[in-house]
Parts: C-alpha cells; structure tokens; sequence
C-alpha cells in the first residue's frame, strides 16, 4: 500500500560486510516493513557481498574497485533515505563527502570521517542540506542526550570505555601482551584495528576528538570513564552539576536503529534494557599507562593536522602490531614520536587532508 511504501526507509550500507554493516542488515531483516536496502558495498568481499544483495533483493553492488564515482552513482539512482557509513579507516573519509553532497541523511559510522576533515565535512553536509547523525555508540548517546537536554544546559560531556582487554595489567604485563589477547574484547564484537584501539584506549582518543568535533565542545569539558560493563554509553552533565546517562545492552544495532529513525522515536525489534541484576561499575583511566588517551586530548586541543597525525600513525602502528613487527607498548612511543613532528597546517580542503595522512603514515613507517 501507499501507507507502507511511506513508512519504509530505504537505506544504502556502505561496508555491509564489516561490523557496523552486519548489524544494520540484521535490523533490516528483523524489521522487513520498515527498511529496504537500495544500494550495499564492500570492499573485497565480493562472494559476501553476492549473497547479501539476493538475500536483501538489493538493485545495486559497489566494491572498493568501483570507486567514489560508484558510490554517487548509486546514491543518484536509488535516492535512499539515509545512508550508513561503516567503512573502516580513512578509506570512509570520501564516501562521507559525497553523502554529505547528495543530502540525504548520513548515519555516520566511520570515525576517520570526524577526525581527519569534521570541518570540511560540515561545510558540505550544512550546504548541502545534510543531516549527520553519528553511529558510534558513546557518540549516539551523546547526540541523543544533548537533544533532549538542550544543548546550552549541557557543561560536560563524560564518555565511558570499556578499558579494554588490559585494564587491570599492570605496566610490565602490558610491555608482553600478544596480539591474540588483544583481539579478545570483554564487551564488544568488533573488527581487529578497533579491537587494538580499545586495548591502548587509542579508540576512546578517537572518540575525544570525534566529540570535540562533533558536539563543538572544548576538549577540558570532555570526561572520560571507565565503565567495564559497557551498559552506560555515555552522559553528559547539566549546569546544575546533574549526570544524565544513556542505557542499554552493548548492541550495535541499538545505535544504528536510533540513526537510522532519527528524528523520530519509535519501538524497534530489540528488548527493552532491563536494570534488574546488573552492576554498574567506574573507574579513572590509567592515563600513565594508556597514553594513547593522553595524546588525543592534545590533538584535540592543539587541532590543525594533529588529529590527522593521530589517526594515521596509530593505523600504521597498529597494522605493524598485529603483523607482529612491533609490541604492544611501541604503538604509542610511535605515535608520540610522530605527533612531536609539524603538523601546523589547517587543511584548505581534503588534498590537504590526504597528503598529511600520507606524511603521518610515511614517518610511522620509518619509525618502525
Ligand atoms: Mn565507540
């Protein structure tokens, strides 16, 4: 009927084989009268890819050989209703600008996007007509609690994290970790590079910058807390000095379903949380021993190329990590050593941005 043809959002899944692209597709299929799928992409998965697109009765395939023109040309034909970004790395950063270009509304899973060009990517997403709305969990509750609390009522946003694998190692035991047990997250399922960002906390330094950038919030009113259950989201603290948290079970698709309905609030297919025998626990960071937390808090403050750098040089560290070149602790010494380098400039536009991705990645390499 003409009713449900209005109610059903028609989505293109741009890295439907990863993490964020599963977990979309399984709301897709638990919830066949609200969304459809117009356009999916992988990378290299084509096999995967084959499948979803029958599976899903999707018009519309793109890998990475198909290129950026790809991605416009299947959002021209299919004009989605919202587009999930869940390509990992910097490879995500141009797929978001021609989101951002095509207007319709992006459900922003890709992190690099905010990192490396929020300020380019804003631009276009506010010319363009665009609404973003992010993915990440911490950054969906965030988004979600500033809503409702009124943007100026809000003084402080506090993120929690996991602590990842390593949280209770002490400094020695961290120089010895191995790449497999850094694979093994306590909470979350997720891909390899992130897995090892939550082991150095790297990953909430990505998350830092991201809110800074997103929420245009000065990183000293930016807190971070550790919260091992992964049941709080995150918070954000009113004038009057009350904390305001957002719950649920550690679950993708609750984000990606608030995204993908967002302006509206309506029941999706997923249990309602339940607080009845759950313990909630908080810790401070170990900042001594997880520098990597550190080091985004300043490049967030000192802005310019920096978080580039950062986000470069811990992707290459972290790759060199899990080819077990280098050791766990090493990821932050190159990092450090990297982001002491210029990284002054302000990118004009996103060849700016490329090419001092490309020098970031270059000194990491020498490095190691
Ligand atoms: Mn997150």
């Amino acid at each position: 009927s003409a009713e449900r043809r209005d109610r059903m959002k028609k989505i293109i899944v741009l890295g439907c084989t990863g993490s964020i692209g599963t977990s979309t597709l399984n709301i897709v299929r638990n919830m066949p009268e609200d969304f459809c799928v117009s356009g999916l992409s992988a990378n290299t998965n084509e096999k995967k890819l084959a499948a979803l697109a029958q599976e899903f009765g999707c018009p519309s395939t793109l890998t990475s050989k198909d290129g950026i023109d790809g991605i416009k040309r299947i959002i021209d034909e299919t004009q989605p209703d919202v587009i999930v970004n869940g390509i990992a790395g910097a490879a995500g950063l141009l797929p978001s600008k021609i989101a951002a270009e095509s207007g319709i509304k992006l459900a922003l899973a890709n992190k690099e996007t905010v990192v490396m060009a929020w300020h380019l990517i804003k631009q276009t997403a506010e010319k363009h007509g665009c609404a973003i709305i992010p993915v990440d969990s911490e950054h969906s509750a965030i988004f979600n609690l500033i809503h409702q609390a009124g943007k100026e009522n809000v003084s402080e946003i506090v993120i929690t994290a996991s602590g990842g694998p390593f949280r209770t190692l002490s400094s020695g035991e961290l120089e010895n970790v191995t790449v497999e047990q850094a694979l093994a997250h306590p909470t979350w399922k997720m891909g390899k590079k992130i897995t090892v960002d939550s082991a150095t906390l790297a990953n909430k330094g990505l998350e830092v910058i991201e809110a800074a950038r997103l929420f245009e919030m000065p990183p000293e009113k930016i807190k971070v807390v550790v919260h091992p259950q992964s049941i709080i989201h995150s918070l954000v603290r009113t004038n009057d000095g009350m904390l305001y948290a957002q719950l649920s079970e550690p679950d993708m698709q609750h984000p990606i379903f608030s995204a993908l309905t967002w302006p509206e609030n309506k029941a999706g297919h997923l249990q309602p949380f339940d607080l009845f025998d759950k313990t909630l626990t908080f810790f401070h960071p170990r900042i001594k021993d997880f520098p990597m937390l550190e080091y985004a808090f300043e490049a967030a403050r000192n802005g310019k190329s920096y978080s580039i750098a950062y986000n470069a040089a811990n992707e290459i560290a972290v790759q060199a990590f899990l080819d077990k070149k280098i050791g766990f602790t090493a990821i932050s010494r190159i990092v450090r050593t990297v982001l002491d380098k210029d990284w002054t400039l302000l990118p004009a536009g996103f060849d700016d941005v490329f090419a001092q991705d490309e020098k970031a990645r270059k000194l990491a390499e020498a490095i190691i």
